[in-house]
């Protein structure tokens, strides 16, 4: 299928790595300019040398911690009139309700909540002005099951699915889509280190806390990257005009619900 936004360009933010290389790569393959970020900036520019090969698309790069305030006003800057925008960031260290402190809730809001809707407010208006845009945030499933380990997660991921669900809503006349992408569990980075962390507290081989997880996964096995940056260039594509706040679980099944 056609997506319709080659030639359109994307800020991809966390994307040297994981579910964020995943969409970088399905928008590139679609024709779509980037810009990337991430921390480090040497599995950054493989990414990004990767992509353009691939894929014959301009791709530049920012190197930068994308919750910090300065950083990300560079980013926005280096972004600036972009058509697309995928919101990303790692997410925060598991642990018990009662490990907690303000700092570590403030921290989990400003990667997990705050930074996104600082990228969207900063971008957003270019492309209601321009009368066409696409903004993706990457959740979590704990978005609509929380899970009891990431409660910093499900604080602060609550708090940004309340704000797409207001914002997608007013920007909608200027056709700008917003919708959110909730990943279950993918075989990236991160799954390895939720992995390592069942894996230590159980006393069991990281294989062993693996074909545990996989097998709470109706599918059977745990989702690619390349699944789920298909899912969201077709949501960053022409045909997806129409949908507009959602919240959209790539999961394999794993969370039981009819809506
Ligand atoms: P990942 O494989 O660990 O990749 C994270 C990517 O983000 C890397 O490129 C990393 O590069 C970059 N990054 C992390 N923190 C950053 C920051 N502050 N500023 C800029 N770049 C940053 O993680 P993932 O599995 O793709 O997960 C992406 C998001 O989805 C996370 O928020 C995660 O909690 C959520 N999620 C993932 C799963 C899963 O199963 N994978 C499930 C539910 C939710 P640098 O380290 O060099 O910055």
């Amino acid at each position: 299928m056609d997506l319709g936004i080659r030639g359109k360009r994307a800020l991809v933010c966390a994307s040297s790595k994981g579910l964020g290389l995943g969409c970088a790569e399905a928008l590139a393959e679609a024709g779509v300019d980037l810009v990337m970020n991430a921390r480090g900036s040497e599995a950054l520019e493989a990414a990004a040398a990767d992509i353009r090969a691939r894929f014959g698309v301009t791709v530049e790069t920012l190197a930068c911690d994308v919750t910090d305030e300065a950083a990300r006003s560079a980013l926005i800057d280096k972004a600036k009139g972009v058509d697309i925008l995928v919101t990303n960031a790692g997410g925060p260290p598991p642990g018990l309700w009662s490990d907690w402190e303000r700092e570590d809730f403030i921290k989990a809001l400003d990667a997990n909540m705050l930074t996104p809707i600082a990228l969207m407010k900063a971008l957003l208006p270019g492309m209601m002005d321009r009368g066409w845009g696409r903004v993706v945030n990457i959740t979590s499933q704990s978005v609509k099951a929380p899970i009891p380990a990431l409660g910093l997660s499900n604080s602060a991921r609550a708090g940004l699915t309340g704000y797409v669900a207001g914002t997608s809503r007013q920007v909608a006349g200027k056709g700008v889509t917003i919708n959110n992408l909730l990943p279950g569990i993918h075989a990236t980075d991160r799954a390895i280190s939720l992995d390592t962390g069942v894996s230590q507290a159980q006393g069991i081989s990281m294989e062993d806390a693996k074909a545990k997880r996989a097998a709470t996964i109706p599918a059977g096995r745990y989702g690619t990257r390349q699944e789920f940056g298909a899912a969201c260039a077709f949501l960053c594509s022409q045909h997806a005009g129409f949908i507009i706040g959602q919240n959209i679980l790539l999961d394999g099944g794993a969370t039981n619900m009819t809506i």
